[in-house]
């Protein structure tokens, strides 16, 4: 059995969390594919060209922790920009969303450029400075040493230039059901995914 759940939304609005917890439940496998972005943006950092960091992306360079910081986001929403890293990756995203047993995706252009054809697409997202609280406190509790004003800026510069970039700009699939976590918690967020998941799942027998 295949079945893909494409989870799309700006930087901080809880997909990852709501990704994971999907996956777990349904048994599904999940790909954060920030991380491809992040990791290909942290090899440019490290004086490598971004075409061919994309190319070259191994699983070590994935490791997530070292990939969490705002200088890293920031590199990944620049290399993100250019048609030849996001051409890189489609391969790579589109067969992990195809394997058996299901998948779930999150990321920026998961429904309306990898996976159009997904069983569940959701678009998750919160206002603005809830997205900020939230990162702020996730980053602050990594012991990093950074102000709420900074993790705005950072969302809002990433999210700018995700949304104007002509290749795959970060925006709702037509068909996309949305999910403004603004005011929920992890679980009424988490609950509301699932309901729709188990809806469509019904509806493809
Ligand atoms: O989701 P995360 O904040 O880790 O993504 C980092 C950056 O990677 C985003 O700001 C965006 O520029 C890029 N990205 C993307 N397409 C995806 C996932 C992430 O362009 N599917």
């Amino acid at each position: 059995m295949t079945f893909t759940i494409a989870i799309d939304g700006p930087a901080a609005a809880g997909k990852g969390t709501v990704a994971k917890r999907v996956a777990a439940h349904f048994g599904f496998a999940h790909l954060d594919t920030g991380l491809l972005y992040r990791a290909t943006g942290r090899r440019m950092l490290d004086g490598l060209d971004p075409v061919e960091a994309a190319r070259g992306l191994g699983a070590a360079d994935l490791e997530a922790n070292a990939l969490r910081t705002p200088e890293v986001a920031q590199a990944a929403s620049r290399v993100a920009a250019l048609p030849e890293v996001r051409a890189a990756l489609v391969d790579f995203q589109r067969a992990f969303a195809q394997r058996a047993g299901g998948a779930v995706l999150d990321g920026r252009d998961i429904g309306t450029v990898i996976c159009p054809e997904a069983e569940v697409k959701l678009y998750v997202t919160a206002s603005d400075d809830v997205r900020a609280a939230r990162r702020h406190a996730e980053l602050i509790g990594k012991g990093m040493d950074l102000s709420l004003a900074d993790v705005l800026s950072d969302l809002q510069q990433r999210d700018a230039r995700d949304t104007a970039r002509a290749s795959a700009p970060l925006k709702p699939a037509e068909d996309a059901v949305f999910l403004d976590t603004s005011e929920m918690s992890i679980e009424e967020a988490v609950a509301a995914a699932l309901r729709v998941t188990a809806e469509r799942m019904a509806a493809a027998g």
